[in-house]
Protein backbone atom coordinates (compact mmCIF):
# COMPACT_ATOMS: atom_id res chain seq x y z
CA UNK A 1 0.00 0.00 0.00
CA UNK A 2 1.76 3.25 -1.14
CA UNK A 3 0.11 5.04 2.36
CA UNK A 4 2.51 2.82 4.29
CA UNK A 5 5.41 3.91 2.38
CA UNK A 6 7.37 7.00 3.28
CA UNK A 7 7.37 10.51 1.41
CA UNK A 8 11.13 11.14 1.77
CA UNK A 9 11.47 14.95 1.24
CA UNK A 10 14.22 16.76 -0.74
CA UNK A 11 15.20 20.28 0.17
CA UNK A 12 16.46 22.05 -2.95
CA UNK A 13 19.93 21.91 -2.98
CA UNK A 14 21.72 25.54 -2.50
CA UNK A 15 17.86 26.79 -1.45
CA UNK A 16 18.94 27.14 2.30
CA UNK A 17 22.05 28.09 4.17
CA UNK A 18 22.06 26.84 7.75
CA UNK A 19 21.37 22.88 8.02
CA UNK A 20 20.29 22.55 11.41
CA UNK A 21 17.46 25.75 11.30
CA UNK A 22 16.30 24.05 7.53
CA UNK A 23 15.66 21.36 8.91
CA UNK A 24 14.37 22.05 11.77
CA UNK A 25 11.47 24.03 10.14
CA UNK A 26 11.31 20.95 7.69
CA UNK A 27 10.70 19.32 11.12
CA UNK A 28 8.00 21.64 12.26
CA UNK A 29 6.27 21.51 9.06
CA UNK A 30 5.27 17.53 10.33
CA UNK A 31 7.98 16.10 7.47
CA UNK A 32 9.54 12.74 9.06
CA UNK A 33 12.44 11.79 6.94
CA UNK A 34 14.33 14.07 4.04
CA UNK A 35 16.77 13.36 1.31
CA UNK A 36 20.64 13.56 1.87
CA UNK A 37 23.19 15.07 -0.79
CA UNK A 38 26.51 15.38 -0.08
CA UNK A 39 26.63 19.72 0.52
CA UNK A 40 23.70 20.28 2.39
CA UNK A 41 23.87 23.86 3.52
CA UNK A 42 26.73 24.65 5.84
CA UNK A 43 27.96 20.80 6.27
CA UNK A 44 29.85 18.80 3.47
CA UNK A 45 28.73 14.65 4.39
CA UNK A 46 31.46 13.74 2.47
CA UNK A 47 33.51 14.60 5.59
CA UNK A 48 32.66 12.10 8.44
CA UNK A 49 32.66 14.42 10.96
CA UNK A 50 30.45 16.49 9.38
CA UNK A 51 28.06 13.52 8.42
CA UNK A 52 27.99 12.78 12.27
CA UNK A 53 27.02 16.34 13.03
CA UNK A 54 23.91 16.30 10.08
CA UNK A 55 23.05 12.58 12.26
CA UNK A 56 23.14 14.12 15.63
CA UNK A 57 20.89 17.15 14.52
CA UNK A 58 18.51 14.76 12.51
CA UNK A 59 18.05 12.91 15.24
CA UNK A 60 17.73 15.30 17.94
CA UNK A 61 14.46 16.58 15.23
CA UNK A 62 13.16 13.49 14.99
CA UNK A 63 14.09 13.08 11.00
CA UNK A 64 14.52 9.81 9.41
CA UNK A 65 17.28 10.18 6.30
CA UNK A 66 16.29 6.84 4.57
CA UNK A 67 17.32 8.26 1.40
CA UNK A 68 20.52 9.90 -0.19
CA UNK A 69 21.18 11.61 -4.10
CA UNK A 70 24.57 10.38 -5.06
CA UNK A 71 27.41 13.37 -5.76
CA UNK A 72 26.36 14.37 -9.57
CA UNK A 73 29.25 16.81 -10.23
CA UNK A 74 32.93 15.96 -11.68
CA UNK A 75 33.95 12.77 -11.59
CA UNK A 76 30.69 10.68 -10.86
CA UNK A 77 28.95 8.71 -13.41
CA UNK A 78 29.35 5.04 -13.55
CA UNK A 79 30.80 4.86 -16.96
CA UNK A 80 33.95 7.25 -16.43
CA UNK A 81 36.01 6.26 -19.30
CA UNK A 82 39.35 7.05 -17.74
CA UNK A 83 41.19 4.73 -15.40
CA UNK A 84 42.02 7.41 -12.66
CA UNK A 85 38.79 9.23 -13.02
CA UNK A 86 37.09 5.74 -12.84
CA UNK A 87 38.78 4.72 -9.54
CA UNK A 88 38.45 8.33 -8.14
CA UNK A 89 34.67 7.89 -9.16
CA UNK A 90 34.45 4.60 -7.49
CA UNK A 91 36.42 5.83 -4.06
CA UNK A 92 34.00 8.81 -4.22
CA UNK A 93 30.78 7.57 -4.13
CA UNK A 94 32.22 4.35 -1.38
CA UNK A 95 33.13 6.94 0.96
CA UNK A 96 29.74 8.74 0.38
CA UNK A 97 27.73 5.64 1.02
CA UNK A 98 29.93 5.09 4.30
CA UNK A 99 29.28 8.08 5.68
CA UNK A 100 24.94 8.21 4.69
CA UNK A 101 25.23 4.48 6.04
CA UNK A 102 25.89 6.34 9.39
CA UNK A 103 22.46 8.15 9.04
CA UNK A 104 20.75 4.79 8.16
CA UNK A 105 19.92 5.48 4.99
CA UNK A 106 18.60 2.50 2.26
CA UNK A 107 19.01 4.12 -0.69
CA UNK A 108 21.57 5.35 -3.02
CA UNK A 109 20.30 7.21 -6.30
CA UNK A 110 23.11 6.66 -8.95
CA UNK A 111 23.73 8.50 -12.27
CA UNK A 112 25.13 6.35 -15.35
CA UNK A 113 26.20 8.52 -17.78
CA UNK A 114 26.37 9.91 -20.69
CA UNK A 115 26.73 8.90 -24.37
CA UNK A 116 30.63 8.45 -24.85
CA UNK A 117 33.12 10.54 -26.44
CA UNK A 118 36.84 10.56 -27.53
CA UNK A 119 36.56 7.14 -29.55
CA UNK A 120 35.34 4.92 -26.91
CA UNK A 121 32.50 2.87 -27.88
CA UNK A 122 29.09 2.35 -26.27
CA UNK A 123 29.93 -1.28 -25.64
CA UNK A 124 32.83 -0.03 -23.84
CA UNK A 125 31.32 2.49 -21.84
CA UNK A 126 28.80 -0.11 -20.48
CA UNK A 127 31.29 -2.53 -19.51
CA UNK A 128 32.55 0.49 -17.17
CA UNK A 129 28.89 0.68 -15.92
CA UNK A 130 28.96 -2.92 -14.82
CA UNK A 131 32.79 -3.05 -13.99
CA UNK A 132 31.47 -0.09 -11.31
CA UNK A 133 28.66 -1.69 -10.29
CA UNK A 134 30.82 -5.11 -9.27
CA UNK A 135 32.71 -1.97 -6.83
CA UNK A 136 29.69 -0.66 -5.87
CA UNK A 137 27.34 -3.15 -4.97
CA UNK A 138 29.05 -5.35 -2.39
CA UNK A 139 29.63 -1.71 -0.99
CA UNK A 140 26.10 -1.04 -1.11
CA UNK A 141 25.29 -4.63 0.34
CA UNK A 142 27.66 -4.70 3.11
CA UNK A 143 26.16 -1.23 4.25
CA UNK A 144 22.47 -2.76 4.17
CA UNK A 145 21.86 0.03 1.30
CA UNK A 146 20.60 -0.32 -2.14
CA UNK A 147 21.83 1.48 -5.45
CA UNK A 148 19.06 3.01 -7.23
CA UNK A 149 20.30 3.70 -11.14
CA UNK A 150 18.25 6.66 -12.28
CA UNK A 151 16.22 6.89 -15.75
CA UNK A 152 17.65 9.46 -17.85
CA UNK A 153 16.50 11.66 -20.59
CA UNK A 154 17.66 10.30 -24.26
CA UNK A 155 17.41 13.92 -25.27
CA UNK A 156 20.47 15.51 -22.94
CA UNK A 157 22.56 12.38 -24.04
CA UNK A 158 22.25 10.27 -21.58
CA UNK A 159 23.89 6.54 -22.49
CA UNK A 160 21.06 4.34 -21.51
CA UNK A 161 16.96 4.82 -22.95
CA UNK A 162 14.59 3.13 -20.63
CA UNK A 163 14.60 -0.51 -21.81
CA UNK A 164 18.39 -0.81 -21.69
CA UNK A 165 17.98 0.31 -18.21
CA UNK A 166 15.69 -2.45 -17.54
CA UNK A 167 17.54 -4.68 -19.45
CA UNK A 168 21.83 -3.64 -17.46
CA UNK A 169 19.11 -4.31 -14.10
CA UNK A 170 17.78 -7.36 -15.02
CA UNK A 171 20.96 -8.74 -16.41
CA UNK A 172 22.87 -7.55 -13.55
CA UNK A 173 20.65 -9.35 -11.42
CA UNK A 174 21.92 -8.27 -7.82
CA UNK A 175 19.99 -7.67 -5.17
CA UNK A 176 21.50 -4.62 -4.24
CA UNK A 177 21.03 -2.91 -7.65
CA UNK A 178 17.76 -1.48 -8.40
CA UNK A 179 16.46 1.64 -10.13
CA UNK A 180 15.12 5.04 -9.51
CA UNK A 181 12.21 6.16 -11.28
CA UNK A 182 12.43 9.75 -11.78
CA UNK A 183 9.07 11.04 -12.73
CA UNK A 184 9.89 14.28 -14.71
CA UNK A 185 12.48 12.34 -16.69
CA UNK A 186 10.34 9.87 -17.73
CA UNK A 187 7.52 12.61 -19.19
CA UNK A 188 9.70 13.90 -21.15
CA UNK A 189 11.13 10.77 -22.57
CA UNK A 190 7.71 9.54 -22.75
CA UNK A 191 4.05 8.33 -21.24
CA UNK A 192 5.23 8.83 -17.10
CA UNK A 193 2.86 5.81 -16.18
CA UNK A 194 4.31 3.22 -18.90
CA UNK A 195 7.73 3.93 -18.17
CA UNK A 196 7.16 3.49 -14.49
CA UNK A 197 4.87 0.80 -15.77
CA UNK A 198 8.06 -0.89 -17.94
CA UNK A 199 10.47 -0.57 -14.94
CA UNK A 200 8.64 -1.20 -12.19
CA UNK A 201 9.90 -4.85 -11.37
CA UNK A 202 13.12 -3.17 -10.19
CA UNK A 203 12.25 0.46 -8.45
CA UNK A 204 13.44 0.69 -5.37
CA UNK A 205 12.94 4.52 -4.48
CA UNK A 206 11.56 7.52 -6.93
CA UNK A 207 11.95 11.08 -7.71
CA UNK A 208 8.61 12.91 -7.98
CA UNK A 209 7.93 16.23 -9.48
CA UNK A 210 6.16 17.63 -12.21
CA UNK A 211 7.20 19.42 -16.03
CA UNK A 212 5.21 20.38 -19.22
CA UNK A 213 6.85 17.02 -21.14
CA UNK A 214 9.39 19.49 -22.61
CA UNK A 215 11.80 20.52 -20.32
CA UNK A 216 12.73 19.38 -16.67
CA UNK A 217 11.35 21.90 -14.65
CA UNK A 218 11.24 20.28 -11.27
CA UNK A 219 7.43 21.41 -10.10
CA UNK A 220 5.46 20.49 -7.83
CA UNK A 221 3.20 17.82 -8.66
CA UNK A 222 0.31 19.49 -10.22
CA UNK A 223 1.80 22.21 -11.49
CA UNK A 224 2.66 20.24 -15.07
CA UNK A 225 0.97 18.12 -17.38
CA UNK A 226 1.37 14.35 -15.90
CA UNK A 227 -1.53 12.66 -15.33
CA UNK A 228 -1.06 11.35 -11.78
CA UNK A 229 -3.82 9.17 -10.97
CA UNK A 230 -1.76 6.36 -13.62
CA UNK A 231 1.30 6.95 -11.99
CA UNK A 232 0.37 6.74 -8.66
CA UNK A 233 -1.48 3.28 -10.00
CA UNK A 234 1.63 2.04 -11.45
CA UNK A 235 3.41 2.88 -7.95
CA UNK A 236 1.14 0.66 -5.78
CA UNK A 237 2.17 -1.84 -8.06
CA UNK A 238 6.03 -1.97 -7.92
CA UNK A 239 6.99 -5.01 -5.63
CA UNK A 240 10.03 -3.78 -4.41
CA UNK A 241 9.61 -0.28 -3.51
CA UNK A 242 11.06 1.00 -0.63
CA UNK A 243 10.07 5.06 -0.48
CA UNK A 244 8.64 7.82 -2.03
CA UNK A 245 10.90 10.92 -2.62
CA UNK A 246 10.25 14.28 -3.75
CA UNK A 247 11.92 16.09 -5.84
CA UNK A 248 10.27 19.64 -6.71
CA UNK A 249 12.50 22.31 -6.90
CA UNK A 250 10.59 24.89 -5.50
CA UNK A 251 12.75 27.80 -4.37
CA UNK A 252 13.35 31.38 -5.53
CA UNK A 253 17.05 30.04 -7.48
CA UNK A 254 15.73 27.54 -9.71
CA UNK A 255 13.60 30.11 -12.29
CA UNK A 256 10.51 27.36 -13.27
CA UNK A 257 9.72 27.19 -9.85
CA UNK A 258 6.02 28.74 -9.60
CA UNK A 259 6.07 30.59 -6.47
CA UNK A 260 7.58 29.33 -3.01
CA UNK A 261 4.98 27.62 -1.20
CA UNK A 262 5.98 26.39 2.78
CA UNK A 263 7.59 22.90 3.56
CA UNK A 264 3.96 22.20 4.84
CA UNK A 265 2.17 23.09 1.39
CA UNK A 266 4.67 20.89 -0.39
CA UNK A 267 4.45 18.24 1.64
CA UNK A 268 0.65 18.35 2.02
CA UNK A 269 0.14 18.39 -2.13
CA UNK A 270 2.62 15.47 -1.96
CA UNK A 271 0.40 13.24 0.32
CA UNK A 272 -2.70 14.58 -0.72
CA UNK A 273 -1.42 13.00 -4.59
CA UNK A 274 0.93 9.87 -2.92
CA UNK A 275 -1.30 8.61 -0.12
ZN1 LIG B 1 15.81 12.72 -10.13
Amino acid sequence: MLKDLEMVYHVWSGSFEDFETAYREVAEAGITSIVLTALRGNLDLRERDQALEAKRILEALHLKAPACHCIDWGTCHLNEADAEDHRAMIELHSNFMRNVAELDCKTYVLHIGHQPQYGVTREQSMDQVRRALDALAPVAQSLNMTLALENGMEKYGYLVTDSELLALVADYAHPAVGICYDSGHAHITDDAAATLHLLSPYVVTVHLHDNDGVDDLHLIPGQGTINWPSVVKELAACPKLLHMETEAANCTGWPPSQGVWSYRDVYARYREIFN
